[in-house]
C-alpha cells in the first residue's frame, strides 16, 4: 500500500496568515466545550475542548516541504509564523484545539482512561487530492488527560519522531506524518532512566498530520464505561469517513457493514506488521492505544531497527523482562490487540460473537501469506506462488538468520547487490561484512550450500528483475538509533544539519547514495553502550 504523494501542479501555496482550518471531527462527534487541563476522567464525551499552552520562544526547526506542498501551505517564505501558529503560540481560523479520549491495554493490562495527555489537535485540512488531514500539536501542553505527565515533549524524543515517521513513509509503510519540528524555548525536566537522575531538557513541538489519530483505544472507552450509543457513533463516523466505500450508496452502516469494516481494519494491521518485519522495525509499545485504526504506525516512542538479527529483540528497556513487544512477538501482538478491538465493538453486533470470531480467524493465514510474500520478495523470487521448494529455500534462510544473527538490513542488502554469476563460496565471503562476529565455518558451510540453490532457482528466472525487485523491497539506509542519536546530539547543541542530511538520506532508502555510506554500515561500537542507542524507555 503506498501512501499518496503530492500531485506536480503547480498550486501556490497559501500564505501561512490565511491558513483556515474546518472542524469535522469536532462538529461529528460528541466532546465536550470550554474545559481547562486540570487531569480527570471524563465520561460521554469523545475529546475535550482545551487550549495549547503557548510556548515563550517559538521557533522553527525542520519542516517537511513535500507535507506542506500537499497541504497547500507557505512554510518557506514564513517560518515566523509556521513556529508560532505550530506550537500553537498563534491561532489559526477555525481551529477548536481539542485532546481525544481514549483508553488501552498497556503491556496487556488494562489501564483505562488514557488520552492525549500531550497531543492538541487543532482541526482539519483539505489537501490537493480532498482529503481531510488532521494537524496535531505533540508537545502543547497539558489536557484533561495528562495524568501525572506535564503534557510537554522534549526535543530528544520530537526528532526521534520526525525523523522516524518521514523514514517509515519512504519505506512505503502506512504510517501519521510530520509537518514541523519547532523548539518552544522551555525547559523541561526528564527522569529519562527512571532513575532519579532528572535532566533538563530543551522543550519542542513536533505538529503531525494524520488522516485520523483515531486509535483502537478509542473504542475501548467506551465499550469499558458501556457508553453503546458513542461507541457506534465513532464506528459509524470511521466508516463514512475512512471507510466510504463500505456503505457507498449511502445506507447506514448494518451488522454486515460493520463485520466488513473490522476485516479492513484486520488486514490492513495485517499488512501493516508484515512491513514491519520486511525492514526490521520495533514499535516496542504495541499497546492499544497505540493501534491506528487505520492500519498506520502511530506514536513513535522507544523504537529501533533490527541490527543482529534476534526475534527476542527489543529497544525497550522497559520491556526487557517480559519482552512482550520484541520484534518476533509483533504478529502475534497485532492479533491480540486486534481481539481487544473486537471485545469492544461487540455491542455492534448485539453481543453475537460470531461474526467477530470468524473475521480473527483469518488473521493467521492472511499474515502467513503477506509474509511469506515479503519473504520471497526479500530474495528476488519474482514468480513465488507459495511452492513447497520456494518455502523451504525460505525457512531454511530464516534458520540460518535465527543460527547466525548478521545485520539484518546489511545481510539482505549486500545479498541484493549480488552478482549472479559469481560462485556461492564468493557470494558467502561477500556477505561477511553483515557479521558482527564471523560466523564460524559450519555456519558459513550452511550458508554457502544456501547460496548455491538460492543461485539455481534465481537463474531460472528474468535475474535483472530478481535484482530489481530486491532493492526495492531491502532498503539500503534505515533509521538506527545510532543515526538518530547523531542527528539528536548535534540538534541539543543547536546545529540542525545533522537532522537535514539524516532525513533527507532517509528519504530515498532504496537508492544507493555513495556520500552517505556512513549512514549503511553495521552499528560502530561506541553505539553498544550509548543510551538512545541500545537502551531506550518511553520518557519523552
Ligand atoms: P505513549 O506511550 O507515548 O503512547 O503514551 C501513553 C499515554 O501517556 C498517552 O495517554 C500519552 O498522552 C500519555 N503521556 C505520555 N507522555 C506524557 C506527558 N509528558 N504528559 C502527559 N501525558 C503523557
Ligand atoms: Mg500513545
Amino acid at each position: 500500500m503506498k501512501n499518496p504523494t503530492p500531485s506536480d501542479s503547480a498550486v501556490k501555496p497559501q500564505s501561512l496568515e490565511k491558513l483556515q482550518l474546518i472542524q469535522n471531527f469536532t462538529s461529528s462527534l460528541t466532546g465536550e466545550r470550554g474545559t481547562t487541563a486540570p487531569s480527570r476522567q471524563v465520561s460521554n464525551a469523545m475529546w475535550s475542548e482545551v487550549a495549547p499552552t503557548p510556548p515563550r520562544q517559538p521557533r522553527l526547526i525542520a519542516w517537511v516541504p513535500e507535507m506542506a506542498e500537499l497541504l497547500g501551505m507557505d512554510i518557506a517564505t514564513n517560518p515566523e509564523a509556521a513556529a508560532r501558529i505550530f506550537t500553537g503560540a498563534q491561532p489559526v481560523d477555525g481551529a477548536l484545539p481539542y485532546a481525544m479520549r481514549y483508553g488501552g491495554h498497556q503491556f496487556g493490562n488494562w489501564a483505562g482512561q488514557l488520552g492525549d495527555g500531550r497531543a492538541i489537535a487543532l482541526g482539519e485540512i483539505t489537501d490537493r487530492h480532498n482529503k481531510l488531514w488532521t494537524l496535531q500539536l505533540k508537545g502543547a501542553g497539558p489536557t484533561p488527560y495528562s495524568r501525572q505527565g506535564d503534557g510537554y515533549a522534549v526535543l530528544r524524543s520530537s526528532v526521534r519522531e520526525y525523523l522516524c515517521s518521514e523514514a517509515i513513509y519512504h519505506l512505503g509503510i502506512p504510517t501519521t506524518r510530520s509537518l514541523t519540528l519547532s523548539l518552544t524555548g522551555e525547559g523541561i525536566d526528564r527522569d529519562i532512566f527512571y532513575n532519579g537522575n532528572i535532566e533538563t531538557e530543551q522543550g519542542a513541538i513536533l505538529c503531525r498530520a494524520a488522516e485520523s489519530f483515531i486509535r483502537f483505544g478509542s473504542f475501548q472507552i467506551h465499550a469499558a464505561h458501556r457508553e453503546d450509543d458513542l461507541l457506534k457513533q465513532l464506528a459509524d463516523y470511521v466508516i463514512t469517513q475512512h471507510y466510504p466505500h463500505l456503505c457507498n450508496d449511502g445506507s447506514k452502516p448494518t451488522i454486515d457493514t460493520y463485520q466488513q469494516w473490522f476485516n479492513e481494519v484486520l488486514e490492513r494491521t495485517a499488512n501493516l506488521v508484515a512491513h514491519w518485519q520486511r525492514t526490521g522495525f520495533v514499535h516496542a509499545v504495541m499497546n492499544t492505544d497505540n493501534m491506528s485504526i487505520l492500519g498506520q504506525t502511530i506514536d513513535y516512542g522507544p523504537y529501533g531497527w533490527l541490527e543482529e538479527y534476534d526475534l527476542r529483540w527489543t529497544p525497550n528497556f522497559v520491556d526487557n523482562q517480559g519482552r512482550r513487544y520484541s520484534y518476533g512477538n509483533q504478529p502475534q501482538i497485532a492479533l491480540w490487540n486486534l481481539y481487544q478491538l473486537a471485545n469492544a465493538i461487540l455491542p455492534l453486533f448485539d453481543d453475537n460473537t460470531e461474526p467477530l470470531q470468524e473475521v480473527l480467524s483469518r488473521f493467521d493465514p492472511l499474515y502467513d501469506s503477506l509474509w511469506n510474500d515479503m519473504r520471497a520478495a526479500k530474495i528476488g523470487l519474482t514468480d513465488y506462488t507459495d511452492a513447497d521448494q520456494d518455502n523451504q529455500l525460505l525457512d531454511d534462510l530464516w534458520q540460518f538468520l535465527e543460527k547466525a544473527s548478521p545485520d539484518y538490513t546489511l545481510f539482505f542488502r549486500t545479498l541484493s547487490e549480488a552478482t549472479f554469476s559469481e560462485t556461492p563460496e564468493t557470494l558467502a565471503s561477500n556477505l561477511i561484512v553483515a557479521f558482527y562476529e564471523k560466523p564460524h565455518q559450519e555456519l558459513l558451510a550452511t550458508l554457502t550450500h544456501w547460496l548455491g540453490l538460492w543461485q539455481q532457482r534465481i537463474t531460472a528466472t528474468d535475474q535483472s528483475a530478481a535484482q530489481s525487485l530486491m532493492t526495492a523491497t531491502n532498503p539500503k539506509y534505515v533509521l538506527r538509533n545510532y543515526i538518530a542519536i547523531q542527528a539528536i546530539d548535534a540538534a541539543e547543541q543547536g546545529d540542525f544539519s545533522v537532522l537535514e542530511e539524516v532525513s533527507s538520506v532517509m528519504r530515498k532508502p532504496y537508492e544507493d547514495q555513495p556520500a552517505f555510506q556512513k549512514y549503511a554500515g553495521l552499528r560502530p561500537d561506541w553505539a553498544t553502550q550509548r543510551p538512545g542507542c541500545t537502551m531506550l524507555t518511553c520518557s519523552s
